[in-house]
């Protein structure tokens, strides 16, 4: 019988083209169009819709049977002259899904013909083939951003700026990194740029395609850049943006960490210390010092916490790193998405804090469930999506990463940096503290009262 090793049971990550629509949703002017079946938009859409808490527009070329048979390139055209009519966009990002992949459609030679006997000027297209089985959404993102780059960045030269490419940040994060980068007097091109077009404020008119994003001409421009940091430590080099611009052009990288925890942070500021030729500026010196206050008011009450953490391999590796960092008991750390890095970085950490715990990649909730209940955890942070652990075995969750369906304001939410790491740390002590406190007499006499009376 076959043994089915790598079979997951509810998947603790989304599927690749949920990443691809949310590069190109960071692209100035740029509407996303999925060619395979329609069910494939609307779940992308409804869970892009519910996180950020926005419309969401994503087109479908609606694969039927027909097209399944016969080939989908009618039904693509048909939606590429529909994009361009309604939308008017400047780029079109066509991803691929499942159906289309499988029965092999060539989207790049479809889109090329269409251009052709059309005569359209003045609209860019992307393809990305990203089907559901080819890996998870964090692939997906990562895949995207440098078969954009592939399309867009075809020569070097130079320039003052950096380039800034940043994994699956909340437009929150992304907004408080702008605001450290301008600190440190830097000209950058930060791609994508999502932290307008999917946190945007409130307008009477709705406006199909939203302000923001990266602009074409920038991420023309990224090969002559004079260095690029990419926040994607745990990523493959093969999907690595940041790589295509060095193995072409020559751009010097610097792949960091999620910068989450003192240690990913201060990484961060020594980069951006070498890149402008500055010390860190004075707000941020002050930003540190408060979050070293913070770690110290912590520490006695967060080293009663069992840690189990979840989600993409960036934000598993840097919640663990600062939950380490203040003295957690690390349970269980699992990556729905699979990355060969993750576990060696993670065993780097177990060395560093000399302590054990269950390192998990390529996995499912199943498994993480059945392991933070054999580890005595008390603490979850991750998505959304494991919630289930806290009705079933009451183990409260702190919300991070994708999706966040149950709470709002995940598209605020900022972990990064020495402000938004002392935000999470403030918020996972304070969650251990009210456990603490909300069951302290129910433990008391669990504890004792059972004890006595036995
Ligand atoms: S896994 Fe495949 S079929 Fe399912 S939503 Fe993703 S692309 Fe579509």
């Amino acid at each position: 019988m076959k043994n089915f090793v790598n079979l997951n049971v509810n998947p603790c990550n989304m599927c690749m083209p949920m990443g691809a629509a949310g590069v190109f949703k960071g692209i100035e002017g740029t509407m996303v169009l999925m060619h395979g079946s329609q069910g494939c938009s609307t779940y992308i859409r409804r869970h892009i819709a519910t996180h950020y808490n926005e419309p969401i527009d994503i087109a479908s070329s609606s694969l039927n049977e027909k097209g399944t048979v016969y080939g989908g390139s009618e039904n693509l055209k048909k939606a590429l002259k529909n994009v361009i009519k309604l939308y008017g966009p400047k780029v079109i990002g066509v991803t691929t899904t499942c159906l289309a992949e499988t029965i092999g459609e060539d989207i790049r030679r479809i889109i090329d013909e269409f251009f052709l006997e059309e005569k359209i000027v003045g609209v860019e297209c992307v393809a990305v083939s990203s089907p559901g089985y080819g890996g998870s959404h964090y692939r997906g993102h990562y895949y995207t951003a440098r078969k954009v780059l592939e399309h867009f960045a075809k020569t070097g030269g130079k320039s003052d700026k950096i380039n800034v490419i940043v994994g699956c940040m909340s437009p929150g994060d992304i907004r408080h990194l702008k605001e450290i980068l301008d600190l440190y007097e830097l000209e950058y091109t930060l791609f994508p740029d999502i932290s307008e077009t999917l946190d945007g404020g409130y307008h009477r008119e709705y406006d199909r395609l939203p302000e923001g994003g990266t602009p074409v001409a920038e991420l023309k421009a990224m090969g002559k850049a004079r260095a690029t940091i990419e926040f994607g430590a745990m990523v493959s080099e093969a999907d690595s943006p940041g790589e295509y611009l060095k193995a072409a052009f020559g751009v010097p990288l610097y792949r960091l960490p999620l910068p989450v925890g003192i240690e990913h942070t201060d990484q961060l500021m020594e980069t951006l210390t070498i890149l402008s030729g500055r010390d860190m500026p004075e707000k941020l010196e002050k930003e540190r010092a408060r979050f070293l206050d913070a770690m110290i008011d912590s520490h006695k009450y967060s080293a009663e916490g069992h840690l189990s953490v979840f989600g993409d391999p960036e934000s598993v590796y840097a919640i663990t790193a600062l939950g380490l960092e203040n003295g957690f008991k690390m349970c269980v750390a699992g990556s729905g998405p699979a990355s060969e890095k993750l576990i060696p970085a993670l065993k780097a950490l177990e060395t560093e804090y000399g302590t054990v715990f269950i390192k998990l990649e390529d996995t499912d909730f199943e498994t993480i469930a059945g392991h933070v209940t054999e580890t005595g955890t008390d603490l979850l942070v991750g998505s959304s999506d494991g919630a289930f652990m806290t009705e079933k075995y009451g183990i409260p969750l702190i919300r991070t990463g994708f999706p966040v369906h149950d709470r709002i304001g995940a598209q605020r939410k900022i972990m990064i940096g020495y402000f938004g790491s002392m935000q999470l740390l403030d918020e996972m002590t304070n969650t251990v503290l009210a456990e603490k406190h909300d069951h302290f007499r129910k433990h008391l006499f669990t504890e004792y009262g059972q004890a006595k009376e036995g």
